[in-house]
C-alpha cells in the first residue's frame, strides 16, 4: 500500500467515529438543526450535501488527505498541547492549552476555512461568498481563497466596516472584495442574510463558507467535521503527554465552532466534562423593552427558535423576535448558537456556563502575565471560566485557546481603562494620563 492509501484508511476510520455520526443523516440533533430555507436554496443545499457526503466522508479523490497536508502546511497544524505551569499552580490542577492561537491567521477559523473553499474547488465553483461579523471569519476566508486562487467577496454589516478596520484591509490585501450591509442594524446578522441571497442566486458557480456550526444542514456537521481536527490533536496530545485522558474540556461558545471542534472526538468518553463557556456580557437579565439582550448566552439563556436555516437556542423576546446580543468579544456577539451544542446542552453532556465582560478582561490579563500568552477576548472567557469554577473541575483540564488577542488590543485598552482589574499593567501611557 502506498502512503496515500494508508492515509486514506486512517480518514474514512476517523469520519466514522460515532460521535462523529450524530446530525449527518438529516441534520437533525433531537429537536434541533434540519433545513428551514427558502425554496430557491434548496438546489445549493441539496449539491452541497453531496459533495460534503463523497468528499468530506468519503474522502473521494483524496480530498480530506489534501485538506490535512494543505492543514500542516499553510495552516501550521498540529498546534501544541502545552501545559500551563503557573495557572496549574494557581489552581492546583494540570492545565494544558491546546493552541490555536497559532494556526495561521490566529485563531481557530481557517480549520474550516480552508475545508470549505478546498470543497468548492472539488466541487467545480468558481467563486467564493462569506459573511463576517468582526472580520475574523471574512479575514480567513479571504486567506483560505488567495491561497487556492479562488475569487472571494465578504458581506460585511456597515456598522461593522467602521468598526473592524483592519480586518477590513487584511480581506482587501488577500484580493477580497468587502460588501457593506445597509439594512437593519448593519451587524452580522443581516450579513448572513445578504449572504444567503447572493448564494440563491449565484448557486451555480459560487460556494457559501459559513463561518461557524449553524446554518441549515449540512453546514453544522461539516464545519463541526472541519474542526474537530483540534481534539483528534488534543486527545492524542494528552494521552501521549499525560498517559490518559484529560478529566475536562473547556472551550468559549460563540455559535460554537472551536467549541464543538475541541470536543468533537471527546463527546465518546463519558469520563470527560465539557464545558461551554458563553459571553455572559453585563448581565444575564433581558431588557425585553429595548430589544437587547445584555449577553450572548443562547445556551444559558436563550429559547428554541429557528434562524438562519436552524431550529437551535436563540436570545429572543417574548414575541419571537431575535434580539440584539452583546459581548466585550465581538466573535461571540451572535444571538444563536450551533444546533449540535444545543441539543448536547439539552442531553447533559455538555455544561454551558457564562462568564461576564468583567471576568473575560481579568481572564485576558491574567493568561498574559502569566503565561506569556494574549488571548483573543473570546478565548479570555475560557480561563474567566476557570478562575471562577476551578474547584469544580477534575485534575486534567484542557482549554482551548481558541484566538490570539492581537486584534483586541485597541478594545482592550479601552475597556481595561474603564476597569479596576488586579493584573492589569498600568494603562495611564496608553489612555492620555502621563
Ligand atoms: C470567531 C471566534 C470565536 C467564536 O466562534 P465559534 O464559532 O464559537 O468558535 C471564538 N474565538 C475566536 C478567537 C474567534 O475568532
Amino acid at each position: 500500500m502506498s502512503e496515500t492509501d494508508t492515509r486514506t484508511t486512517d480518514e474514512t476510520e476517523r469520519a466514522r467515529r460515532p460521535g462523529r455520526e450524530r446530525g449527518r443523516d438529516d441534520g437533525k440533533f433531537g429537536r434541533y438543526g434540519g433545513q428551514y430555507v427558502p425554496e430557491a436554496l434548496m438546489p445549493a443545499i441539496e449539491e452541497l450535501t453531496d459533495a460534503y457526503e463523497r468528499y468530506v466522508l468519503g474522502n473521494e479523490d483524496g480530498f480530506m488527505d489534501e485538506f490535512r497536508e494543505r492543514l500542516a502546511d499553510f495552516g501550521g497544524r498540529p498546534t501544541p498541547l502545552q501545559r500551563a505551569d503557573r495557572l496549574s499552580e494557581r489552581y492546583d490542577t494540570d492545565v494544558f492549552l491546546k493552541r490555536e492561537d497559532l494556526v495561521h491567521g490566529g485563531a481557530h477559523k481557517l480549520n474550516n476555512a480552508l475545508g470549505q473553499v478546498l470543497l468548492a474547488k472539488y466541487m467545480g465553483k468558481e467563486r467564493i461568498v462569506a459573511e463576517t461579523g468582526a472580520g475574523q471569519h471574512g479575514t480567513a476566508t479571504a486567506m483560505a481563497a488567495a491561497h487556492l486562487d479562488m475569487p472571494c467577496e465578504i458581506y460585511m454589516g456597515e456598522r461593522d466596516i467602521n468598526r473592524q478596520r483592519p480586518n477590513v484591509f487584511r480581506m482587501k490585501l488577500n484580493g477580497a472584495e468587502v460588501n457593506p450591509v445597509t439594512a437593519g442594524r448593519g451587524t452580522l446578522k443581516e450579513a448572513i442574510s445578504e449572504t444567503m441571497r447572493d448564494w440563491a442566486t449565484t448557486v451555480e458557480n459560487t460556494h457559501y463558507v459559513i463561518g461557524s456550526i449553524v446554518g441549515p444542514h449540512p453546514f453544522p456537521v461539516m464545519v463541526r467535521d472541519f474542526q474537530a481536527v483540534i481534539s483528534e490533536e488534543a486527545r492524542e496530545q494528552a494521552i501521549e503527554k499525560t498517559g490518559g485522558l484529560p478529566t475536562d474540556v473547556v472551550a468559549c461558545a460563540g455559535g460554537g465552532s472551536n467549541t464543538m471542534g475541541a470536543f468533537a472526538d471527546f463527546v465518546d468518553d463519558e469520563a470527560v466534562a465539557l464545558h461551554a463557556v458563553e459571553a455572559g456580557g453585563s448581565t444575564l437579565e433581558v431588557d425585553e423593552e429595548a430589544g437587547v439582550a445584555p449577553n450572548s448566552a443562547s445556551l444559558c439563556a436563550g429559547d428554541e427558535g429557528v434562524l438562519h436555516g436552524a431550529r437551535t437556542k436563540l436570545l429572543q423576546d417574548s414575541d419571537g423576535q431575535i434580539m440584539e446580543s452583546h459581548s466585550i468579544s465581538s466573535g461571540l456577539d451572535y444571538a444563536g448558537v450551533g444546533p449540535e451544542l444545543a441539543y448536547l446542552v439539552d442531553e447533559g453532556r455538555v455544561s454551558p456556563v457564562a462568564v461576564d465582560d468583567d471576568a473575560a478582561l481579568e481572564g485576558f490579563h491574567r493568561l498574559s502575565r502569566t503565561e506569556g500568552i494574549i488571548p483573543a477576548l473570546e478565548t479570555a472567557h475560557a480561563f474567566g471560566f476557570l478562575e471562577e469554577h476551578h474547584e469544580e473541575l477534575g485534575e486534567r483540564v484542557v482549554v482551548n485557546v481558541s484566538g490570539r488577542g492581537d486584534k483586541d488590543l485597541d478594545a482592550a485598552i479601552e475597556e481595561t481603562d474603564k476597569r479596576d482589574i488586579d493584573e492589569a499593567p498600568d494603562m495611564s501611557m496608553f489612555t492620555g494620563g502621563i
